[in-house]
């Protein structure tokens, strides 16, 4: 097993690791920017390297920053969480060269699924369905519209090497692809630096169901039952359950061995998860697979009892799975709501000092958050400062206790998007399950 682990992140989700460490006695390392010197996650780690400036691309980032401070501090291990160099098979690779484990799958398959329209090559090829699209990055009008009138109207451009919900544009008509198209290359190239683009069919209204797998290094996949994510504003999820509501047990099967026979024939290990997207008749299409742990990794471990970053640790150390398929059990239902630091109405960034914090408890209540009070959420880096998870026996009492919970939340000195959950969990249509990736435009719409 590891010695030391360096977790190349911050917020909650360095704190995750680091509770994870602390349970299977490993030493972590936390690295932090300037506008995380107070931060509790340098407070909890056993060690801690300033990294650089606020600014990202200086600091979490930064690759020879983080591997300088896993050389200096002896670090045998890297833990990158999510977002920032999480999905990095530059980082990975430099692992390898350096001798470091990165905890993650291997370089080649973080290259593959990075690439989205190659993922989806590699994905109908081992059997999963896809939705109609390009069967890689399309470049000129000709083939935009050729494509498009196959597939039929809407179709939607996405960036190959997207992510984050960005770089995403529904196209409606013939007409506008062109100009869409255009749009889609420059803003791929300036955000994600490949201006490779590819086209699918757009879904109205789809439900967001993803897969969430765990391979070792020995060949055995897992899957652990599937999330539905499919409250979203501008594509970035704001309430996951697990599962879904809509999944029935026949289904949760044959999709997870779909998912599982597909992992293991490109050779995943480590934590992973297969998005898809499910029509109002409830046909299941791959969308993307993420080789990282997500955000919404808690509701899963809240249904089936396994700490799946322990598990992403163990397996990075060699070890094979410690529970077989047979072992998965989906028990209840959990709801998670991403509390971010906003205002809950315009979704305006609300950064600064927190005076008052006071987090809720009580049965089947679990909150992964890195605020206190008097801390200050710096404006650098994204708004997400709370987890609030609940855990019942059926979805009415994960929906009930998750109430009661940020109802007993206390946040003041900066503004959160707690009052809009509050609206949510209390809509007849949420309460019904009636969601899809379509619910948020349709809930901020109607009058208040
Ligand atoms: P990202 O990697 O940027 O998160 P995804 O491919 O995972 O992008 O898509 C994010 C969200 O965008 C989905 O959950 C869904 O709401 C929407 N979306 C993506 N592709 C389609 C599609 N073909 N039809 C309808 N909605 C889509």
């Amino acid at each position: 097993m590891f010695k030391k682990i360096l977790i190349a992140n911050r917020g909650e989700i360095a704190l995750r690791v680091i509770c994870a460490c602390r349970e299977l006695g490993i030493k972590t390392v936390a690295v932090w920017s300037e506008a995380d010197e107070h931060s509790l996650h340098v407070r909890f780690a056993d060690e801690d390297v300033c990294i650089g400036p606020p600014r990202s691309a200086e600091s979490y980032l930064h690759v020879p920053a983080i591997i300088s401070a896993a050389e200096i501090t002896g670090a045998d291990a890297i833990h990158p969480g999510y977002g920032f160099l999480s999905e990095s098979a530059y980082l990975a690779e430099v692992c390898e060269a350096c001798h470091i484990k990165f905890i993650g799958p291997s370089p080649s398959v973080i290259r593959l699924m990075g690439e989205k329209s190659r993922a989806r090559r590699a994905m109908k090829k081992a059997g999963v369905s896809t939705l109609p699209g390009s069967d890689g990055p399309v470049e000129t009008e000709e083939d935009a519209q050729l494509i498009a009138a196959d597939l039929g109207f809407p179709v939607i451009i996405k960036a190959s090497n997207g992510g984050g919900g960005r770089g995403m544009r529904i196209v409606r008509s013939g007409n506008e692809l062109s100009q869409a198209l255009r749009t889609a290359q420059r803003e791929a190239q300036a955000a994600f630096g490949i201006g490779d683009v590819y086209l699918e069919k757009y879904l109205e209204a789809p439900r967001h169901i993803e897969v969430q797998i765990l391979g070792d290094e020995h060949g055995h996949v897992v899957h652990l039952g599937e999330r539905e994510c499919s409250v979203q504003r501008r594509h970035q999820k704001l309430i996951e359950e697990a599962p879904s509501a809509v999944i029935t047990e026949k289904q949760r099967k044959a999709l997870g061995k779909m998912v599982v026979d597909a992992a293991t024939a490109v050779g995943y290990s480590s934590a992973g998860t297969f998005e898809f997207l499910m029509d109002a008749q409830n046909n299941l299409y791959f969308i993307e697979a993420n080789t990282r742990l997500q955000v919404e990794h808690g509701v899963t471990e809240l249904v089936t009892g396994i700490d799946i970053v322990k598990e992403q640790i163990r397996i990075a150390a060699g070890e094979p799975l410690s529970f077989t398929q047979e072992d998965v059990r989906i028990d209840g239902h959990a709801i998670e709501c991403r509390v971010n630091a906003e205002n809950p109405d315009t979704f305006a960034p609300s950064p600064g000092r927190v005076d008052a914090f006071s987090l809720p408890g009580g049965p089947g209540i679990r909150v992964d958050t890195f605020v206190h009070a008097e801390a200050v959420v710096p404006p650098n880096y994204d708004s997400l400062i709370a987890k609030v998870m609940s855990h019942g026996r059926t979805r009415a009492e994960a929906i009930a206790r998750m109430r009661r919970a940020l109802e007993m939340t206390v946040i003041e000195g900066i503004e959160t998007s707690v009052p809009m959950h509050l609206k949510i969990l209390a809509d007849e249509d949420f309460q019904q399950a009636r969601i899809s990736t379509a619910f948020m435009e349709r809930f901020l719409a109607a009058p208040k």
